[in-house]
C-alpha cells in the first residue's frame, strides 16, 4: 500500500520503446530530405559550460519545443519537424529506458542546425526530471539527468463524516489521491461501504510537493487517524533500517495484513491455475481461474488472511461457497464445500487461519476437492504463484525507535488537531472532535 496512492512522475514501462524508434528510424531514414525549418539568428549570452562549448554551433539556434502526443514517439517526433534521422538514432542510443516512454502531455525541446542536425535536445518527462542530450564535435550525444527535489511540506488535514470518506474529505480540500491512500491503509480494518457511521472522524497529516513555490502534487501521508464507531485507528509512516517505507499501528504491527498461501494443510493440488484447461465435468474448454485441493469431505478449510465474509451461500456451479474480503483490494473464494462454519456467516469477520468451512463435493464436482481463488483488484490470480502482500511488525531492535518516533507524530497530529480546534467556533465540532 505504500507504494499505491503516491504522485506518478516516472512513466510506466513501455518495453518495446527502444526497438520500435530503431526501426522506424531506419524506416524513415530514406525520406529524409526537406529542411524548411523557420530559424532566426539569435544573439546568445556565452555560457562557460565546458559541454557547451564543445558543441558544433557558430550561431545560437532557438530552441523550439513540442507536447508529445498520445502514439508519439522520438522518431516521429524527428520526421514531423524534419530533423535528422540519424540523430535520433544517436539521442535514443545513448539515451535511458526511461527517457524514452513518451507519454501525452511531456514536452520535448530542442535546437537544430541548418542541416537538420540537433544540438540540444530537452526530454522534460515530468516537473522534477528531465533528460538532456548535447551534440559534441564527432556528431555523438553527451547525456545528461537533470532532476530537481520537490519541496515536502506537510500539511494537516481533518473532517467528520456526515456522508462518505469521499465526500467529506473532498470538503476538506484533500486531494483524492490521498483519500484513496488513506482507505487503503484502513482497508484491512474497515469496510468503507459498510462500516462507515455519520459522525466517524478522521485526520491525517500528509505532504505537499512544491517547486519553485509552486504546488505540483502530494507526497505521502506520514500519520492517519480514523475514529469509527468509536474505535480508534492510527496508521504512522515509518521507514526501517532498509529503507523500506511501511504503515505501522502505534504499537509497531504493520497495517497491512498477511495471507497464507494454502486455506487447506496436507492436502494435494490436484488442479492449478490454468487459462487453458479443459473443464472435467463440462469436458469445454475453460480457464480454471483457481487452486484444487484434493482432500476428503469434512477436511476443514481456513481463511487465508483476515477479512470480512462477503458471501456464504450457494454459487451455481461453485457450490456451497464462501467469499472474504481482505482489505480494499483481495479477495477469497472456497468452493464445493460440504458445509460452513457456523462463525463464516455473510457480514462476519474472520481471522487469518480461522475455519470457514469443510470439503466437500458440491456444484461442478468430480469428487471431493476445495476450489480456491485468489483475486488481486478483481483479477484472478494464481494463488500459489502470486506476490502476498508482506507484513513485517517492527522488529525488536527497531522498537524503541520506532516507539519514539511514533509518539512524535501522534504528538504532531494531536497538537494539530487542538489548534484547529482552537480556531473553531462551532461548539457542536468541539464536541466532536476528541
Ligand atoms: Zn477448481
Amino acid at each position: 500500500m505504500a507504494v499505491l496512492g503516491q504522485w506518478q512522475y516516472f512513466p510506466k514501462t513501455h518495453i518495446a520503446a527502444i526497438s520500435l524508434i530503431v526501426i522506424s528510424v531506419i524506416f524513415i531514414a530514406g525520406k529524409q530530405s526537406q529542411s524548411q525549418q523557420k530559424r532566426e539568428i539569435q544573439i546568445v549570452t556565452v555560457h562557460s559550460d565546458p559541454i557547451e562549448e564543445a558543441i558544433q554551433v557558430e550561431m545560437a539556434d532557438p530552441w523550439q519545443e513540442t507536447k508529445i502526443k498520445p502514439g508519439d514517439s522520438l522518431s516521429k517526433i524527428f520526421t514531423r519537424y524534419s530533423l535528422s534521422a540519424a540523430d535520433a538514432l544517436s539521442i535514443a542510443h545513448k539515451a535511458p529506458k526511461n527517457a524514452l516512454q513518451l507519454h501525452p502531455g511531456q514536452t520535448i525541446k530542442w535546437q537544430s542546425t541548418d542541416s537538420n542536425n540537433v544540438t540540444r535536445m530537452r526530454i522534460e518527462t515530468s516537473r522534477l526530471v528531465a533528460h538532456d542530450f548535447t551534440r559534441t564535435i564527432e556528431g555523438k550525444y553527451e547525456y545528461q539527468l537533470d532532476e530537481k527535489v520537490a519541496d515536502r511540506r506537510p500539511k494537516f488535514a481533518q473532517a467528520t463524516i456526515h456522508s462518505s470518506l469521499f465526500l467529506d474529505g473532498a470538503k476538506q480540500d484533500i486531494p483524492q489521491s490521498i483519500l484513496i491512500e488513506f482507505a487503503g491503509l484502513f482497508g484491512w480494518d474497515i469496510d468503507f461501504a459498510l462500516d462507515i457511521r455519520q459522525g466517524d472522524q478522521f485526520s491525517l497529516i500528509y505532504e505537499e510537493l512544491f517547486l519553485d513555490g509552486e504546488r505540483i502534487g502530494f507526497g505521502n501521508i506520514l500519520i492517519a487517524s480514523f475514529v469509527n464507531r468509536g474505535r480508534d485507528l492510527t496508521a504512522i509512516r515509518y521507514d526501517d533500517k532498509k529503507g523500506h517505507s511501511q504503515y505501522y499501528d502505534p504499537s509497531g504491527h504493520s497495517m497491512r495484513k498477511e495471507f497464507l498461501r494454502n486455506p487447506i494443510d496436507f492436502a494435494r493440488i490436484s488442479s492449478r491455475f490454468n487459462l487453458k484447461r479443459k473443464h472435467p465435468v463440462l469436458n469445454k474448454f475453460r480457464a480454471h481461474r483457481g487452486t484444487d485441493y484434493a482432500a476428503a469431505t469434512g477436511t476443514p478449510i481456513k481463511s487465508t488472511g483476515d477479512g470480512k465474509v462477503i458471501f456464504a451461500g450457494r454459487k451455481g456451479g461453485f457450490g456451497n461457497c464462501v467469499i472474504i474480503q481482505h482489505g480494499s483490494r483481495y479477495q477469497t473464494l472456497y468452493a464445493h464445500l460440504s458445509k460452513f462454519n457456523r462463525k463464516a456467516r455473510k457480514g462476519r469477520r474472520v481471522k487469518q487461519g480461522q475455519v470457514i468451512g469443510y470439503v466437500g463435493s458440491t456444484g461442478l464436482a468430480t469428487g471431493p476437492h476445495l476450489h480456491f481463488e485468489f483475486r488481486v483488484d478483481g483479477v484472478h490470480r494464481d494463488s500459489l504463484r502470486v506476490k502476498l502482500p508482506k507484513s513485517r511488525s517492527i522488529s525488536k531492535d527497531q522498537k524503541p525507535a520506532y516507539k519514539a518516533e511514533a509518539n512524535r507524530m501522534i504528538e504532531w497530529l494531536r497538537s494539530q488537531q487542538s489548534t484547529q480546534l482552537a480556531n473553531d467556533d462551532s461548539l457542536e465540532s468541539n464536541t466532536r472532535l476528541r
